[in-house]
């Protein structure tokens, strides 16, 4: 078998054929990132998005490699990655709830009990539900299991206090997975507990927060004496990191493939490059290829990685290295290609604002002056690229583990020397 295979086989042509033409049918339902989905004020938005997922999902294609049980299609990976790939050819933005499918959804499979699957996976898939994913805080991101947040048993409840941060779609989220800190007397990692939150339970609190693209995709949460009945806790008292990993190793899959959310690619460049190099000064020509030429090189080395992590997946094995590899090399080329095409608009890409990803547009430059303020989070959510680099070199490379003094004593005895 060739470790890199281009061609779908047989089966998966077909499969694809079928999604284009479910694309084609449903057209109408969907939102379009040329469409302009910044159309509307943020609710209205929000119920485009919710309906566009509901629309793919009651046509199969949502949660395709999901278990039917779970109210999934049963497919491949390789099916669910040809769905991907035919909703970004399609030009479908992001699903609004990516966060409950790639990470809370697969922890609820993994670790739920059967009446947490029935009550909630087949509302995930259909954005009835939107999901968030409650890790991070204020003093712990990277050392994620340095958190503070508490969760003490009574009686039938846990009773939750602390603060979130970083927070993707908690603003609009339903549901959330929420890691809290059980038991302080156990070293950090032993005395972890996850629990399915109710995000409109009486105690929590949401604060968005601005981003420097003008946006606000993520947030603030507070919990305040929130009260979580102990049928939500996901997994055994003190299996918090267990069940952690399991939303961490679906995260890392899950934005393994890098790339970005507008729907800019090489091929947008490539489009950006046609209407605007003819324009420049020798000088800028000059530099605006160089920057050209590493972008389309980063990118392409990236896809075809992806196609190697494909073709593992089709031939029924697991990603492997370059799975963990793909994130921090995906951030970093989608960074090229953004710095070209920054590079080509020039002056335009201070001011417009808009939709167009060719630069040629009403206001084409929008979105390319978006993306450059929105990739800078990228390097940092799921694991920052240092921390990337970090696993890579003592997980793939077998280079000396870093010193963690701090991993075997007690908690509440302090979580540094
Ligand atoms: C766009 C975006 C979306 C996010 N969405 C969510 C979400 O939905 N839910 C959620 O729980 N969290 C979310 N996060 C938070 C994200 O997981 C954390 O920001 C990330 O893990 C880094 O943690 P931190 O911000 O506390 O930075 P820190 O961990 O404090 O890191 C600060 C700096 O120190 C470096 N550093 C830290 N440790 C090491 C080390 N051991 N070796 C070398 N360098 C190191 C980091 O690379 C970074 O440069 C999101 C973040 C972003 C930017």
């Amino acid at each position: 078998m060739p470790d890199v295979d281009f061609d779908d086989t047989p089966d998966e042509a077909a499969y694809r054929a079928r999604v284009r033409d479910l694309l084609a049918e449903h057209a109408a339902d969907l939102v379009h990132l040329d469409a302009g989905e910044e159309a509307g004020d943020a609710a209205e938005q929000e119920q485009a998005l919710r309906r566009t997922q509901r629309v793919l999902a009651d046509a199969g294609l949502v949660g395709v490699a999901w278990a039917a049980e779970h109210g999934g299609q049963a497919g491949s990976l390789a099916q669910q990655a040809i769905v991907g790939q035919e909703l970004a050819r399609a030009r479908v933005p992001a699903l609004i709830n990516h966060i409950g499918l790639g990470m809370c959804g697969p922890t609820v499979v993994a670790h739920g009990t059967p009446e947490q699957h029935e009550r909630y996976l087949a509302r995930l898939l259909r954005a009835d539900d939107v999901w968030c994913q409650l890790f991070s805080e204020p003093a712990s991101g990277s050392d994620l299991a340095a958190l503070r947040t508490t969760a003490v048993r009574d009686g039938e409840d846990w009773v939750v206090n602390g603060q979130k941060v970083w927070t993707t779609l908690a603003h609009v989220a339903d549901f959330g997975i929420l890691l809290t800190r059980t038991d302080p007397g156990k070293p950090k990692h032993a005395g972890l507990t996850m629990f399915v939150v109710d995000m409109h339970a009486p105690g929590v609190t949401v604060r968005p927060l601005r981003q420097m693209g003008g946006q606000s995709d993520f947030n603030e949460v507070f919990f305040d004496d929130v009260r979580i009945p102990d049928s939500e806790r996901l997994g055994e008292p003190g299996e918090g990191w267990r069940v952690a990993l399991t939303t961490l190793l679906n995260e890392r899959v899950a934005v393994g493939g890098g790339g970005n959310d507008l729907g800019l690619s090489v091929e947008s460049l490539a489009r950006l490059a046609a209407a605007k190099l003819p324009g420049l000064t020798p000088e800028r020509r000059v530099l605006a290829r160089q920057a050209i030429g590493r972008a389309a090189v980063a990118a392409l080395g990236n896809r075809y990685t992806g196609y190697r992590r494909l073709t593992a997946i089709s031939q029924g094995g697991l990603p492997g290295p370059e799975a963990s590899a793909g994130k921090l090399a995906g951030t970093a080329a989608s960074r090229l290609v953004s710095d070209a095409g920054v590079r080509l608009l020039g002056d335009d890409a201070v001011f417009a604002v808009g939709t167009g990803d060719d630069g040629t547009g009403e206001d084409g430059a929008g979105r390319w002056q978006r993306n450059q303020a929105w990739l800078p989070g990228i390097a940092i959510a799921g694991g920052t690229d240092e921390v990337l680099r970090n696993i890579i070199g003592e997980r793939v490379l077998g280079l000396p583990p870093e010193p963690r003094e701090d991993k075997h004593r007690p908690f509440d005895a302090g979580s540094r020397a």
